[in-house]
C-alpha cells in the first residue's frame, strides 16, 4: 500500500484513490454471498472509472455484468471489455437514438418502464431487424423494510405499477421487435441489515411468481434488484451477508423450482457495495477560520468533488468523517469546500485534533457516488484526480476534463 501522503504529494488534492484489490475483494465477497447460479449486475453509475469497470468484469472467474443507463455508460463499459450481451440497459427516458446505438452495439436486454418505453425499444429493434429482450420494471408495493432509500410503492417514473400490470397483458405481450423476458425490480438501496434485505428479496420473489401467474408469460429472466449496503464517507466495514445465499435459494426453490436451470435466470444488482470501500478521498486543508464561535475548516474540495447530488435527497446525505477525526478532543468544526455557496458543506461537528492549513484529510469509503455524483461543473474548478492503485502499484492517474464543443458558432477570439 502506498501512503496517502505520498500520493497526495505526487498527484495533488483533491484526489480519489481507488484500490483495485479492494474492488476485487468486494466482488468476490458479494458473489460468494449469492447462489452460484445467479447473475450479478454492477450499476455503472456508482463508479464508471474504466479501471474499476474492468476489474468488475473479472478475469476468467465469476465476474459481474453491467447495468447502464446512457450512451456514456455504454461507451465506458464497452471500452472496459464488456460485450453487448453482458449489458442491461435501464432508465425511464430512453430515446430512439440511444436505443439504436445500444442495439447496434449488441445490447439485447432492456428494462422497460412503461408501455411507451416498450414500444420505443421495439421500434428501434425493428429498424435494425433484431428482437430486444425486455424486462418489465415493476413498481411494487413493498414489504416494510428499514432502508434509507426506498424506490417504489409510490407514484413514480420508474416501472409499471404492480397492481395494474396484469391489465396490460395484451398491450405488452405483442409489441413488435420485443419479447417479454421477465421482470426487473429495484425496490430499495442500502438496506439497514441482512434481515431486512432478505425480507425484501422474499417479498420480491413472491411478487414475481404472482405476476408470472397473472401475466401468463413464462419468464426467462428475473432481476430481483439489490439493496446491498456499504459505509459512506465515514469509517466502517462492508457488511458480511452470511445467511443470504441459503435464504435466497430456499425462497427461489419454493416459487421458481427450475431457477437453477435458468427457468428463469435470476439476477441481482449492486453499485455501492462493490466499490464503496475501494475508494479514499484525499482533500487538503486550505484555511481555518473562526466565525461567531464556530470553526470552519476550509478544504480544497467540496460538493464539486464529493456527494454533490445528495442535496437531491436520493443519494445518502453527505456527512463525511475523515480518518483524522478525533472523538472527544477539541472543538467541533464545519468541514466546508471552496465553492461560493453556503451549501458547500461536507461535514458538521467534525472534531479534528489540531487542523492547520496544508494538512491532508483522508475520507474513507468514498469509492461509490463520488466524482460523477458531484457538482463537477459548478464554479469551474478542475475535477479531482482519480488515482488507481493495486496494492503497492499505481495503475493510473487521470482526471475528467470539461470541454465545450460547438454545434454552431465558435469560441470568441
Ligand atoms: C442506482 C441503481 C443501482 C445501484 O444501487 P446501489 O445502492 O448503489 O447498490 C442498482 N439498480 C438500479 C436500477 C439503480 O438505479
Amino acid at each position: 500500500m502506498i501512503g496517502h501522503t505520498e500520493l497526495a504529494k505526487r498527484f495533488g488534492t483533491p484526489s480519489y484513490v481507488y484500490d483495485l484489490d479492494r474492488v476485487r475483494a468486494a466482488r468476490r465477497d458479494l458473489l460468494a454471498a449469492l447462489p452460484d447460479e445467479v447473475h450479478l449486475f454492477y450499476a455503472a453509475k456508482a463508479n464508471p472509472h474504466p479501471d474499476v469497470l474492468r476489474e468488475m468484469r473479472g478475469d476468467g472467474g465469476r465476474g459481474c455484468r453491467a447495468e447502464i443507463s446512457s450512451v456514456g455508460e455504454l461507451a465506458a463499459v464497452l471500452t472496459a471489455g464488456f460485450s453487448g450481451a453482458d449489458i442491461l440497459y435501464t432508465g425511464p427516458g430512453k430515446t430512439a437514438e440511444e436505443l439504436t446505438e445500444a442495439l447496434a452495439k449488441g445490447v439485447r436486454l432492456f428494462s422497460v418502464e412503461s408501455p411507451g418505453d416498450l414500444r420505443r425499444v421495439g421500434e428501434a429493434a425493428g429498424r435494425l431487424g433484431v428482437t430486444a429482450d425486455c424486462l418489465l420494471r415493476v413498481n411494487s408495493v413493498s414489504a416494510s423494510t428499514a432502508t434509507s432509500i426506498r424506490m417504489t410503492g409510490v407514484p413514480s417514473q420508474f416501472g409499471f405499477d404492480s397492481e395494474t400490470l396484469a391489465d396490460l397483458r395484451e398491450k405488452v405481450s405483442d409489441v413488435p421487435g420485443t419479447t417479454i423476458a421477465g421482470l426487473h425490480f429495484f425496490p430499495l438501496s442500502n438496506a439497514a441489515d441482512e434481515a431486512s434485505l432478505i425480507a425484501e428479496f422474499r417479498h420480491t420473489i413472491e411478487k414475481a411468481a404472482e405476476l408470472q401467474e397473472q401475466l401468463g408469460i413464462r419468464f426467462r429472466f428475473v432481476d430481483i434488484g439489490g439493496g446491498f449496503s456499504a459505509p459512506y464517507a465515514a469509517g466502517g466495514e462492508r457488511p458480511v451477508y452470511g445467511e443470504l445465499r441459503e435464504a435466497l435459494a430456499a425462497t427461489l426453490d419454493t416459487h421458481f423450482p427450475r431457477w437453477r436451470d435458468g427457468g428463469p435466470r435470476i439476477a441481482l444488482e449492486s453499485g455501492r457495495y462493490l466499490v464503496g470501500d475501494s475508494g479514499t478521498l484525499l482533500v487538503g486543508v486550505v484555511n481555518i477560520k473562526e466565525s461567531r464561535g464556530r470553526r470552519f475548516v476550509i478544504l480544497d474540495g467540496g460538493i464539486n468533488t464529493f456527494g454533490g447530488m445528495s442535496g437531491l435527497g436520493r443519494i445518502l446525505p453527505v456527512s463525511v468523517l475523515p480518518n483524522e477525526s478525533a472523538p472527544g478532543a477539541g472543538d467541533p468544526a464545519m468541514l466546508v469546500g471552496p465553492l461560493c455557496t453556503p451549501g458547500d458543506v461536507l461535514g458538521r461537528d467534525v472534531v479534528l485534533a489540531d487542523p492547520a492549513p496544508g494538512d491532508l484529510l483522508t475520507i474513507p469509503n468514498a469509492g461509490a457516488y463520488g466524482v460523477t455524483a458531484s457538482l463537477l461543473m459548478f464554479l469551474g474548478r478542475p475535477a479531482p484526480t482519480e488515482v488507481v492503485v493495486r496494492g503497492p502499484d499505481v495503475v493510473s492517474a487521470s482526471r475528467i476534463d470539461h470541454i465545450r464543443t460547438y454545434a454552431y458558432g465558435q469560441a470568441p477570439r
